[in-house]
């Protein structure tokens, strides 16, 4: 099962991703987390990118091309994966093209999901992420906000930088100018299903199962 899946920052897309790999037996590819990662080994590529991620601005196609291309190269990824976070830019379409060319991919299902920014903002603003695992939290929705449900550490939670509210802007800004053509162009070319974020995230999760082949 091969699944690209879009939306703005906050719309749940991560949270579906992780769901449906779990579900489905395929990794999770999160360009995001990849890049996260990179920046808290220190490594030369990180320490270059983490300027632009903290201030939200997209880093630079060739280089995450690069880095699908090793995704998508690696044999972990041969019977399917969910890729959350690429395309966003048109060039980056045109490199996943040239990628699935190459490793014989013909068919994948889109699934977009939709919020209005102001719900994003305000999301975004409880969001939390465990310093300890990566994962991902709404303080709204924990029962015990100093203990993280995925690994259990304690005080782990920190905020994102790119969470705060002048940031967020900026990324719904760049989805707007950059992502969205990204999204038409599939709507024009692929069979996508387009969900309502707002749902509960088990309904979005069904909808979602509904739609695979
Ligand atoms: P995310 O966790 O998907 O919201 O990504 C966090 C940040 O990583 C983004 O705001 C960008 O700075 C960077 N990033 C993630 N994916 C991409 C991509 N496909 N192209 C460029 N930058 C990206």
């Amino acid at each position: 099962m091969r699944i690209l899946i879009f939306g703005a920052p906050g719309v749940g897309k991560g949270t579906q991703a992780k769901i449906l790999s779990t579900k489905l037996h395929v990794p999770h590819i999160s360009t995001g987390d990849l890049l996260r990662r990179a920046v808290s080994k220190k490594t030369p590529f990180g320490l270059k990118a983490k300027e632009l991620i903290d201030n939200g601005n997209l880093v630079p196609d060739d280089l995450m091309g690069n880095i699908i291309s090793e995704e998508l190269n690696d044999p972990k990824t041969r019977e399917g994966f969910i890729l959350d976070g690429f395309p966003r830019t048109l060039p980056q379409v045109g490199i996943l093209e040239d990628i699935f060319k190459k490793v014989g991919i013909d068919s994948y299902s889109v699934i977009i999901l939709e919020v209005k920014d102001d719900v994003l903002v305000q999301r975004l603003s409880l969001r939390r992420m465990c310093s300890a695992c990566g994962n991902i939290i709404n303080l709204n929705y924990l029962k015990d906000d100093s203990k993280c449900p995925s690994c259990g550490s304690r005080n782990t939670f920190v905020k994102r930088k790119d969470d705060d509210e002048f940031v967020v802007r900026n990324r719904l800004k760049i989805f707007h100018d950059q992502t969205e053509p990204v999204v038409k162009y599939y709507r024009e070319h692929s069979r996508v299903i387009t969900i309502d974020g707002m749902l509960p995230v088990e309904d979005v999760t069904q909808k979602i199962m509904n739609h695979l082949p």
